[in-house]
């Protein structure tokens, strides 16, 4: 293992701060590494491997796929990507689809989408206001739109057009609202800013708001969606439909995609030549997202993910009372994170993955669980059990 870890040191860019173990194989919400030592994963690669590691019909769907046609480009039409499409809009309120090949990818299409109403439709109207602890990506239209300034300052000048707003705050949306503005920009749960919840009433606040003045509301459901918050899409738990969403994480069971959806009369603002990618829509992902789609649907997950959710969420909420360091539970569905009184996550990360158990440090006071929505209770449990006994040992 460590010989893997010197070359990796030799030949990668050092910009990850990766746990010291080589993962080789996967199956459910178990990984091994390559010394053979099995862990409980409870990262599930950033809310990607919604179905669990390596799901049989997601690889089986891949890997025929993969033998059939991997690639041609969009110069052709291709049956999964329709397939896909046909997916998403029967189970979401809006439209049409277009397929890239990241979460960020999507953000910038979607960027792009909102401008070009703008240009067409309002005047040039080009502003949009993000949220405060908002995660969009890392290329610079998604990195500008994060409410994250010491991800965006070493890389400045961002492309402008950007205001950012405190979360859960209306009036500050009002505040920064003028005639250039054309969308509000938002996760409807923050994810890599902590596990942030929506305020009852806040999204339909934010709605109306958009209704009233014109605004489109494109949400963020990269990290929500497919299920992780214990519905299909998260904002469905708040009655609010979006104008416009990105998809991305969790939509292909670990295969590279991304996707963002829109209103029939926003889509038909992208024209041929405005907008493309040479992987988007690509068949090998798209088939293996509409294995998870299909499988979601055929097999009542969401229900169990719910289930799941209430158990793990009952046993976090026990240590609160037993643990003084634990401060409180987070989250909706299978993403959910424990507050912790001091900045012990770190050392709470290795105590677990030293037990068996690979979780998140999601900020320093705080540790992020995001298990496949198959999790099974024995699993829960057992995490759990180390989960405790990290906590107590870290903190005490
Ligand atoms: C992960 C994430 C992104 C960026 O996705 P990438 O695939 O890493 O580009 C954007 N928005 C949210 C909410 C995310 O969680």
């Amino acid at each position: 293992m460590s010989e893997w870890i010197e070359r990796e040191s030799k030949y990668l860019f050092q910009n990850y701060g990766r746990q010291p173990i080589v993962l080789e194989r996967g199956e459910g919400s178990r990984v091994w590494d390559s010394e053979g030592n099995e862990y409980l994963d409870f990262v599930g690669g950033l809310a990607v491997t919604s179905l669990g590691h390596s799901h049989p019909a997601v690889a089986a769907a891949a890997a025929a796929q993969a033998e059939r046609l991997i690639h041609v480009s969009n110069l052709y039409y291709t049956t999964p990507m329709i397939e896909l499409a046909e997916l998403l809009v029967e189970n979401s309120p809006l439209d049409r689809v277009f397929f890239c090949n990241s979460g960020a990818e999507a953000i910038e299409a979607a960027i792009k989408i909102a401008r070009r109403y703008g240009h067409d439709e309002r005047a040039g109207a080009h502003g949009i206001i993000a949220m405060n602890d908002g995660f969009h990506g890392r290329s610079l239209g998604a990195l500008a739109a994060t409410g994250t300034a010491r991800y965006r300052e070493p890389f400045e000048p961002m492309p402008g057009g950007f205001t950012h707003v405190p979360w859960n705050d209306l009036d500050a949306l009002r505040a920064a609202t003028d005639d250039n503005t054309v969308a509000v920009l938002m996760e409807p749960i923050q994810g890599e800013g902590g596990v942030n919840v929506p305020a009852p009433g806040y999204l339909q606040g934010v709605r109306d708001w958009c209704d009233e003045n014109g605004l489109l509301l494109i949400l963020d459901e990269i990290q929500s969606g497919i299920g992780r918050t214990g519905t299909f899409w998260a904002h469905e738990q708040d009655g609010i439909e979006p104008d416009i969403m990105c998809a991305a994480k969790g939509l292909a069971g670990g295969l590279p995609i991304g996707a963002v959806l829109a209103r029939e009369e926003l889509a038909g603002h992208l024209v041929p030549g405005d907008h493309g990618t040479t992987f988007g829509a690509n068949p090998v992902a798209t088939a293996a997202g509409v294995a998870v789609l299909r499988h979601i649907f055929e097999n009542e997950v969401l229900a169990a993910a719910r289930r799941a959710s209430d158990r793990l969420v009952a046993r976090l909420r026990s240590m609160e009372d037993s643990l003084p360091a634990v401060t409180e539970v987070r989250g909706r569905g299978l993403l959910l994170a424990v507050s912790l009184s001091s900045e012990a996550a770190a050392g709470v990360v290795t105590l677990c993955r030293e037990r068996g158990l690979l979780v998140n440090n999601v900020r320093p006071d705080r540790i992020r669980l995001m298990p496949a929505l198959i999790v099974e209770d024995d699993e829960i449990d057992r995490a759990c059990d180390i989960l405790e006994e990290a906590i107590r040992l870290a903190t005490s």
